[in-house]
């Protein structure tokens, strides 16, 4: 692999140290990523400071710079998409769809209409609210979706005017290196910042006195020690944390129609996605059935490195996120759990565990109430609809559900029930759009990201109030 640096001030800049990145389909390090010291971190931030005072002016220019970027990452599909499969472990596919994903993000902000918010003109005078930028942003990126998760944040933070800092998990730094590299000749200097290293580097970028915002994905752990660390200078922030999604299979479904969908709305990406399903309830009546219809998928499913044609699901990211899974799996196998499918890791090197459906778990085993992040799915029957909703709700997670019925007002109230940012009936995750709100309640988040609610956050209020013109003039 080629060198990788980091985007500071427009420039490459490359560091005193390096840290190794492993490939998750062989466990092996097959490239160096900078490790960005206190005086360089020093220069990103004094230039997107510097670039601020400029960048924050023009409306304008920040929509055909959006667009430019869109066109350049867009060009460069095919690159990325190689890199973000030997450092993430998903296949070829599914990195080309991220970058396209992120793709479409640019574009919705490049063409977000945001129109004035006048309240008051009349003879008795003028108030309008208008949305002004913050300043610098430190965005913290985790490293399951590490190029959209990012453009969540650059697109709507720097159509509002803001200047950012980024950083990616050092478990997948070198895509998100090679997005400033892209847009080094696109956006102005200093505007967009890249910079990579292991810790203490998100602690120094959360506490550093240029930054005014903090955008931070990751688990809900970490996300707490940040929000501590914006609490001194009362820096704004956005947590994007972890979730225990709940589906709510109802007694009326048809297990084989709903299979497919609720299979990959739990393993898409190997299960590490924020909002993939995370524990399945399904009416006692329908479980037999629906546990032998994912188990027939996970069994099918196609696993290998991704970047083999034809793979459908790769290695886990990383040795921590690969013991958590084995570890979760192998607790609720000793506690009288049967694993209907899968249960074990792959007898291979790399951090492969077999796609798993494990039944004859309950709430109160660990794999239930934690947040497994992983290709591993309990499936827990329920006979009591109430009682069910309740279990759904007693997390301390609330990021996203779903309901499944063909009838879709009786779905449709289940779903008003549930304590999270969105519930989406017949499929998962189906309302993460560009131009919805996603978010999470509870320990999921604070704040949301996309649309126009997602570009607020990256503003704050003022109001602008002034006479009348008639009482300027005397009339
Ligand atoms: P993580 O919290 O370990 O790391 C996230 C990022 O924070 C990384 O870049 C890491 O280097 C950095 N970091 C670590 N310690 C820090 C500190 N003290 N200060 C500042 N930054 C610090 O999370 P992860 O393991 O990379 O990602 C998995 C987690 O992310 C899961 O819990 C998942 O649910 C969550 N997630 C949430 C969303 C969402 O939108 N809600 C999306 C994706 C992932």
């Amino acid at each position: 692999m080629t060198d990788f640096t980091m985007t500071i001030n427009g420039t490459a800049v490359s560091s005193a140290s390096t840290f190794g990145v492993i490939n998750p389909a062989t466990a092996e390090v097959f490239a160096q990523a900078p490790a960005c010291d206190r005086p360089r971190l020093e220069e990103a931030m004094a230039a997107a400071r510097t670039a601020y005072l400029t960048w924050k002016t023009d409306d304008k220019t920040r929509r055909v710079v959006l667009r430019e970027m869109a066109d350049a990452l867009e060009a460069a599909t095919d690159r990325l998409a190689l890199v973000l499969t030997a450092e993430q472990g998903k296949s070829l596919g599914d990195a080309r769809q991220e970058i396209g994903h992120s793709v479409v993000w640019l574009r919705y902000y490049a063409d977000l209409e945001t129109p004035r918010e006048v309240v008051q003109d009349d003879e008795h005078g003028f108030a309008e609210v208008v949305r002004r930028p913050l300043g610098v942003v430190a965005a913290i990126t985790p490293w399951n979706f590490p190029i959209a998760l990012a453009t969540w944040k650059i697109a709507p933070a720097l159509r509002a005017g803001n200047t950012m800092v980024l950083k990616p998990s050092p478990f997948t730094p070198l895509t998100t290196l090679l997005l400033g590299e892209v847009w080094r000749d696109v956006v102005p200097p200093g505007v967009f910042n890249v910079v990579s290293g292991p810790e203490p580097l998100g602690t120094w970028m959360t506490g550093h006195p240029a930054t005014r915002k903090v955008s931070f994905t990751g688990s809900t752990a970490v996300g707490k020690r940040v929000a501590a660390s914006t609490a001194d200078d009362l820096k704004r922030l956005t947590l994007e944390l972890g979730g225990n999604d709940p589906a709510i299979v109802l007694d009326d479904a048809d297990p084989e129609q709903i299979a497919d969908s609720l299979f990959w709305g739990a393993f898409v990406n190997n299960g590490q996605l924020c909002f993939a399903v995370k524990r399945v309830y399904v009416h006692e009546r329908r479980h037999a059935d629906l546990v032998a219809a994912l188990a027939a998928r996970a069994q099918a499913v196609r696993v290998g490195d991704g970047a083999e044609p034809d793979v459908q699901l790769g290695p886990l990211n990383n040795k921590p996120q690969f013991d958590r899974v084995r570890d979760l799996v192998g607790d609720a196998l000793a506690h009288g759990a049967v694993a209907a499918a899968g249960g074990k890791p792959l007898d291979r090197p790399g951090y492969f565990f077999e796609p798993t459906i494990l039944t004859g778990v309950t709430d109160g085993s660990r794999i239930v109430d934690e947040e497994q992040f992983g290709p591993a799915l309990p499936v827990v029957s329920y006979n009591d609809l109430d009682d069910v909703i309740e279990r759904a709700n007693a997390s301390e997670f609330g990021l996203t559900a779903s309901v499944w019925s063909p009838d879709l007002d009786r779905a449709s109230s289940v779903a008003a029930r549930l304590d999270c940012g969105q519930v989406s009936v017949n499929v998962h995750g189906g309302a993460v759009r560009p131009d919805l709100p996603f978010g999470g309640h509870k320990w999921s988040g604070i704040g949301v990201e996309n649309g126009p609610w997602g570009l607020h956050g990256f503003t704050e209020l003022q109001v602008l109030a002034r006479p009348a013109r008639q009482a300027l003039s005397g009339n």
